[in-house]
C-alpha cells in the first residue's frame, strides 16, 4: 500500500506530502565510498518493518544480559602490561589485515543485528528504531575505518595503548567506533564502557577477538569512572586517551593527563551540547514539528546531538507552539520492545531524578507548554516535555533528556545565533528558513561541528556526516569522518632517503 497520505487541509500548502512514517521503513545507514557509491550496510532486515519482526521477537525472548566482574586495580595493571607488550606485534601487522579483521567483524555483526538489537533493548531500553539504526551505525563505523585506513595506510602506525571510556547512550556504536579507530590505526586498545551497558560491550568484544583482533590487543575493562576509568588514564602506559561522555568528565581527565609525569597524553574528547534550532518566519511548521519531536524526544532526548532549545521567530510563534502541543499528546511514552513506542525510560535512577529535578524547578519558573501523556507505565519514565523560557540565556545546564526549551525572538537572527555561541557549547545547529542566503549566513556565523537545515538534528550518517563539536562540545576530529583515525596514529616516520 502506498504510505502517502495527502492532507492539504492541515498543511494549507502543496509542497509536502504528509507521509505515515510508521509505515515506512528507516532509511538504512549507509556511507559513500571514495567513488561516491552509497555503501548501506543493511542485511535486509528492517525489525522495524512489522513482517520482519521475527527475529527480533526471537532475540528478546532468548537473549539475557548478564552482570560483569569490576576490575580491580590489579586488573587494570596486568592488562596494561599486557597491551603494552602487544603493541609491537599488533602495530607491525599489516594495515591490511587489521582493516580484514573490521570487516570480518562487521560482517558478524551485520549477521547478529537481531541479538544485538535485543541486548541493546535489554540493556540501555532503546526502542525499536533505536536499536537498528545503532546496530547499522557501528557496522558502519568498522567498514568505514576499514577503508579509511587502508587508504591512509601510510600513517597507520599506533602511539601505544589508546585508553578508550565510552558512554551508555550509544553503547555499541560509540563503543565500536572508538576501539576499532584506535585499533585499525595500529594502537593496542583497554576499552571501559560505562558501568551502565557493560554486557553489550563485552559481545562486542567477544565478536572483535572472534573476528581475529589477538586477546594482547584489546581488554576489556569494566567498572566506574571513578576508579577503573581514573586508573587508566592515570597509567604509566597509557599513550593516548579516546573519550565520549559529559564536559565536567572530559575536564576531569584532562587535569588528570597534565598531572602526569611522563610524555604528553593525546585526548581526543566528544562531550556535550545545549543544541538549537533556529525557526525564522518563512519555515513550514509541519516541518519544524516533525524535526523537533524527532530530535527532542526520540532517545528520551538522551543523545548529545539532542535538541534543547527551540528559537521561533515570534510572528509564527504562537503557531508553531500550538502545534507542538499537539505531538506531544501524540508521542506515545511505554515499553521499548514495542514498535508503537517512541520514548522509552531513561537509563538509570539517577538520569532519572536529575532529569525530574529539573522539570520541577522549570514548572516554577518557566511556562509549560505540554508533557506528553503516558501509555505503559514503567520506573525512570521521564514523560517528554516542553517549556517557554524567556532568554537564550536562562538556558541552565545540559539535561540529558526530553525536556525542550523555547525561546520566541523579534530582533534579528543572527543576534539568536550570537547568544547560542555564547553559551559556550558547540555541536549541532538546526536551522528552519526558505531563504537559502539566511541559512548559509546563519551556518557560518555559528561555532558548531554539525548544522542541519531543515530537518532534524540527530543521527549523522557515519562517511556522511562527520560528528563533533567544538567548545565545550570536544575536541574532534569527527567520528565518522575522514580524518578522524590520523588522531589516533603516530606522526609518520620520515625515513632517510637512501
Ligand atoms: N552521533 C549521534 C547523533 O548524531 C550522537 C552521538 C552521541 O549522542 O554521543 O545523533
Amino acid at each position: 500500500a502506498d504510505p502517502t497520505v495527502q492532507v492539504p487541509e492541515l498543511l494549507g500548502s502543496p509542497l509536502l506530502d504528509v507521509r505515515d512514517t510508521s509505515a515506512l521503513p528507516l532509511p538504512p545507514a549507509l556511507y559513500l565510498d571514495g567513488e561516491g557509491r552509497g555503501r548501506a550496510n543493511s542485511n535486509g532486515a528492517d525489525l522495524t518493518a512489522p513482517h520482519q519482526r521475527a527475529p527480533l521477537q526471537a532475540a528478546l525472548d532468548t537473549v539475557r544480559v548478564d552482570t560483569v566482574p569490576e576490575a580491580t586495580a590489579a586488573d587494570v595493571d596486568a592488562a596494561m602490561a599486557r597491551l603494552h607488550a602487544g603493541f609491537t606485534a599488533w602495530n607491525a601487522t599489516p594495515v591490511a589485515q587489521r582493516a580484514a579483521m573490521l570487516r570480518r567483524a562487521a560482517d558478524a555483526l551485520d549477521g547478529r543485528l537481531p541479538e544485538f538489537c535485543a541486548l541493546l533493548v535489554k540493556e540501555a531500553f532503546k526502542t525499536q528504531a533505536d536499536c537498528v539504526a545503532e546496530v547499522r551505525e557501528a557496522v558502519d563505523f568498522l567498514r568505514y575505518y576499514a577503508d579509511t585506513a587502508e587508504h591512509d595506510a601510510a600513517h597507520m602506525q599506533g602511539r601505544g595503548v589508546f585508553v578508550c571510556i565510552s558512554p551508555w547512550n550509544f553503547p555499541l556504536a560509540i563503543f565500536a567506533g572508538q576501539v576499532v579507530a584506535a585499533l585499525v590505526a595500529g594502537n593496542t586498545v583497554a576499552a571501559k564502557p560505562a558501568e551502565q551497558t557493560p554486557f553489550v560491550a563485552l559481545k562486542m568484544v567477544e565478536l572483535l577477538h572472534d573476528s581475529g583482533v589477538p586477546a594482547d590487543a584489546l581488554a576489556l575493562l569494566h567498572g566506574a569512572g571513578e576508579t577503573v576509568g581514573a586508573g587508566l588514564v592515570a597509567h604509566a602506559h597509557t599513550a593516548g586517551v579516546c573519550f565520549t561522555g559529559s564536559t565536567a568528565v572530559a575536564q576531569i581527565i584532562n587535569k588528570s593527563l597534565a598531572k602526569k609525569s611522563n610524555a604528553p597524553v593525546p585526548l581526543i574528547a566528544e562531550t556535550g551540547g545545549l543544541n538549537a534550532m533556529v525557526v525564522d518566519s518563512t519555515a513550514l511548521p509541519e516541518q519544524v514539528i516533525d524535526a523537533v519531536v524527532q530530535s527532542a524526544f526520540r532517545s528520551a532526548g538522551q543523545r548529545c546531538s539532542a535538541l534543547r532549545l527551540l528559537c521561533v521567530q515570534d510572528s509564527i510563534a504562537d503557531g508553531v507552539i500550538e502545534m507542538l502541543k499537539g505531538a506531544l499528546q501524540q508521542l506515545w511514552v511505554g515499553k521499548p520492545e514495542q514498535l508503537a513506542t517512541d520514548v522509552g525510560p531513561v537509563i538509570d535512577d539517577e538520569a532519572h531524578a536529575g532529569i525530574g529535578r529539573h522539570v520541577e524547578r522549570l514548572k516554577r519558573e518557566a511556562t509549560l507548554i505540554a508533557e506528553a501523556p503516558v501509555h505503559d507505565a514503567l520506573p525512570r519514565q521521564i514523560r517528554p516535555v516542553a517549556f517557554e523560557i524567556r532568554r537564550v540565556a536562562d538556558l541552565g545546564d545540559e539535561i540529558f533528556g526530553p525536556v525542550l526549551h523555547v525561546v520566541r525572538f523579534s530582533g534579528p537572527v543572527d543576534d539568536v545565533i550570537r547568544d547560542i555561541n555564547a553559551l559556550g557549547y558547540g555541536l549541532t545547529l538546526g536551522i528552519q528558513t526558505r531563504i537559502d542566503s539566511r541559512a548559509e549566513r546563519l551556518a557560518s556565523l555559528a561555532s558548531v561541528g554539525n548544522v542541519y537545515v531543515n530537518r532534524n538534528i540527530i543521527g549523522a550518517v557515519v562517511g556522511v556526516q562527520p560528528f563533533g563539536g567544538e567548545g565545550l562540545s570536544g575536541t574532534g576530529p569527527k567520528a565518522g569522518g575522514p580524518d578522524y583515525l590520523r588522531r589516533f596514529a603516530a606522526e609518520p616516520r620520515i625515513d632517510a632517503p637512501a
